[in-house]
């Protein structure tokens, strides 16, 4: 008796950790699909890879615009809405380089546990602002802290956004830049997209010194082992 006892109540846990696994994986996992369409990498068989940079526009950015300018790399950047209200000209200088812009929410709240409304407005706010102050239509969605959550899909659907995870996270808001172009180095890898920032969530003025550093010197390095640049949508779809 005690023994079934047992073995139901480890079944019942066994089974919560389960779903609390799939859920866990379900929000933050790069591969995941679940709350909507989602990319984490692009094609294999090139040697391409995707610097993406989120949180801006920021009053760094146009350093690292010179940057990306002096090595004729392009990126792609995951913009909040109201970094872009804050700093228009700046949301503009990106986009009128060649960079790809794509939307990052308006605030940068965690969606978990929000209603499906507050998801679908703060993605729309943004879109909307990027488009009225850019006049580009991003067709990317990169969460913030890159959690996903119910109501995601149904906004996507509406604004016409495919998700964007990472391959590699650069770790620029808490490591020291060597380690964090040593990471970029290491992992890099065919059709990878790589993760950066430009701005820190809603913040006036953040200090970005760490990944300007980082980029200066990653990249040369990954150029001569053979790398080129893209966009995330030209690393996902090399014809258009
Ligand atoms: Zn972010």
């Amino acid at each position: 008796m005690m023994t079934m006892m047992g073995d139901a109540l480890l079944g019942a846990a066994t089974g919560a950790l389960a779903t609390a696994g799939f859920l866990s994986h379900a929000v933050r996992g790069r591969s995941s699909t679940f709350f909507g369409p989602s990319v984490y990498r692009g094609d294999r068989s090139r040697a391409a890879l995707a610097l993406t940079f989120d949180d801006g526009p920021s009053e760094s950015t146009p350093r690292l615009l010179e940057i990306l300018a002096g090595y004729g790399v392009p990126a792609t950047f995951f913009m909040c809405g109201a970094n872009v209200r804050r700093c228009p000209d700046i949301a503009r200088a990106v986009s009128a380089a060649g960079h790809e812009v794509g939307n990052h929410s308006d605030t940068h709240p965690r969606f978990d546990f929000c209603r499906p409304q507050f998801i679908y407005r703060e993605i729309a706010k943004a879109q909307d602002t990027i488009r009225e102050t850019t006049g580009v239509t991003p067709r990317l969605f990169r969460a913030p802290f890159g959690v996903r959550w119910f109501g995601l899909r149904n906004a996507q659907r509406h604004l016409g956004l495919l998700g964007v995870m990472w391959t590699v996270l650069g770790h620029d808001w808490h490591w020291p830049a060597e380690r964090v172009s040593g990471r970029l180095i290491q992992r890099a890898s065919n059709g990878a997209v790589l993760c950066l920032h430009d701005g820190r969530e809603v913040q006036r003025a953040p200090d970005l010194q760490v990944t300007l550093d980082a980029v200066r010197f990653a990249i040369p390095i990954l150029k001569e082992r053979g790398f080129r640049f893209e966009t995330v949508s030209q690393i996902l779809c090399p014809t258009n």
